[in-house]
């Protein structure tokens, strides 16, 4: 099993969010400071339909209470400590959280619509070999308010051209699944018609394979789509990648996986990162079609992103196009993921880990 986290990765010494309240949790907060339930939803009409940026602007409370909520909740915007814009439309944004730690969000524009990527913890603890975001380790979990914040700033910044954020995939800085509780609550903020409103199947989720929450998130019940960073045909090939496969193995992933597929009826997508000449021959190709060939899924693509800190190398072109044939031709739904954010530093933990580097050394 994993560590538990220390106090300090699991509650910050910071205010609250008002953010991280789901409607019912608002109306519990009133109701403990004898105010009238349908204030709830008047004060969550000001944070997700008006999008105000302060409690003094929601005029139709009494002052007593916007007082109160002042006292004990956090509204105030992040601070955007940076932004990189790539000639595709991806925005990468750097914020600035209460405690001074930066965080990781991206805007990507696709033909279907505005989608945010956000992240989940300060720094990541699974030392995944390839990856920029777990330089420098784990410093904390973000609140659930956190990342609703992230989906709401780039909702601020599309309301001047009157657009939406339409769907949220959870792939930024950090394991999702271990902060388990505060992606629940984000999942249920963003997703309630009174809140941000944006539909579950508009929502994917991405684990590195944290066995015993798969199982869990599997018992939610949640239309989240959701997927998981395989990156290895096979178990040795899978340890030497992702250190978190020594503590929960290819076999129990894999049976994790079935677990969900059967009680969700859903299938599952997984990430297979080219890393070159470690796992993006043709034999590795065949060796995870046979391995995922009775899992309802899909498998996307991704060459591998150059982190100067890691000596991972490219797939060449050629041999990525084998490597898809060859599992199609095996019965596989694959797809090779469109590349964004090229010309920025728009792959996990990359811009953070190059403007705060005292941060992630
Ligand atoms: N911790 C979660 C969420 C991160 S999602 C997870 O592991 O799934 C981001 C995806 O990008 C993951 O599949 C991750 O393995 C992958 N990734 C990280 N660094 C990468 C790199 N340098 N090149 C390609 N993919 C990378």
């Amino acid at each position: 099993m994993l560590k538990p986290l220390s106090e300090k990765q699991q509650n910050p010494a910071i205010m609250p969010s008002i953010f991280s309240l789901e409607l019912s949790d608002l109306e519990n907060w009133l109701s403990e400071i004898k105010e009238p339930k349908f204030r709830a939803a008047q004060i969550y009409n000001w944070l997700y339909e008006k999008r105000v940026t302060s409690f003094e602007e929601m005029t139709n409370l009494p002052k007593g209470l916007r007082e109160k909520l002042e006292e004990t909740y956090h509204i105030h915007p992040m601070k955007e400590v940076a932004r990189q814009e790539s000639s595709d439309g991806t925005i990468k944004f750097l914020f600035e959280l209460q405690d001074g730690y930066s965080i990781e969000t991206v805007l990507m524009r696709h033909d279907y619509g505005n989608s945010v990527c956000v992240t989940t913890q300060v720094g990541c603890r699974l030392g995944c070999t390839f990856c920029a975001s777990t330089l420098g380790g784990l410093k904390r979990n973000l609140l659930a308010g956190e990342i609703v914040s992230q989906v709401l700033q780039v909702q601020r910044a599309l309301d001047a051209t009157e657009e939406r954020v339409s769907s949220i995939v959870i792939m930024g800085i950090g394991e999702p699944f271990d902060n388990y509780d505060g992606l629940i609550k984000f999942l249920k903020v963003v997703n309630h018609d009174k809140g941000l409103n944006i539909g579950a199947r508009h929502i994917t989720v991405s684990t590195s394979g944290i066995v015993p929450y798969i199982y869990k998130f599997a018992d939610e019940g949640m239309q989240i789509n959701f997927a998981v960073s395989l990156h290895a045909p096979n178990t040795e090939i899978r340890s030497k990648l992702m250190p978190v496969n020594r503590m929960y193995p290819m076999n129990e992933l894999m049976d994790s996986i079935r677990y969900y597929i059967k009680k969700t009826g859903r299938r599952v997508s997984f990430e297979y990162g080219l890393f070159g000449g470690v796992n993006d021959q043709v034999e590795h190709a065949e060796e995870l079609a046979d391995l995922i060939k009775s899992v309802k899924c899909h498998v996307n693509l991704i060459p591998v992103n150059y982190v100067p800190e890691r000596d991972y190398v490219r797939t060449p072109k050629n041999q990525i196009f084998k490597f898809l044939e060859t599992l199609k031709k095996r019965g596989v739904n694959a797809t090779l993921r469109r590349e964004q954010g090229h010309d920025i530093d728009a792959a996990c933990g990359q811009l953070r880990a190059k403007e705060r580097q005292e941060e992630t050394r």
